[in-house]
């Protein structure tokens, strides 16, 4: 069974470069390039992982996370915040907000997936099992 990753990112080419790298490791992706249209997303489809860009228009990715872990069929996802180098603060703030972990921007595609997988082997572990 593929896993389910939502990604919620406003910026073309990072929304590729991410979509590339889940599909080529097997995962089904949905994509929504705007908060409100991730918060919709995720309550439909209730994914398996979220990857979520902190630098969004009109609602932050730190509300998005936030209202993401006030939901109880969505308090266990793990949410990834994509965060900016350049930006201090973004992962202290992100993981406040309810972010499980952060992978910084530019995204490193030769670590990305093992990155991402690091914050949810346990999850993982036990489907392989099944
Ligand atoms: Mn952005």
């Amino acid at each position: 069974m593929k896993l389910k990753a939502l990604i919620i990112e406003d910026n073309e080419q990072n929304m590729y470069m991410l979509n590339f790298l889940l599909i080529n490791n097997g995962y089904e992706v949905i994509q929504a390039f705007n908060g409100l249209d991730g918060l919709k997303a995720a309550h439909e489809e209730i994914p398996d992982v979220i990857l979520l860009d902190i630098q969004l228009p009109e609602m932050s990715g730190y509300d998005v996370a936030r209202q993401l872990r006030s939901n109880h069929e969505l308090d266990h996802v793990p949410i990834v915040a994509v965060t900016s180098h350049a930006m201090v603060g973004d992962r202290e703030k992100a993981i406040e907000s309810g972010a499980t972990g952060y992978i910084e921007k530019p995204i490193d595609p030769d670590n990305f997936i093992k990155r991402l997988e690091s914050y949810y082997t346990s999850e993982l572990n036990q489907r392989k099992q099944l």
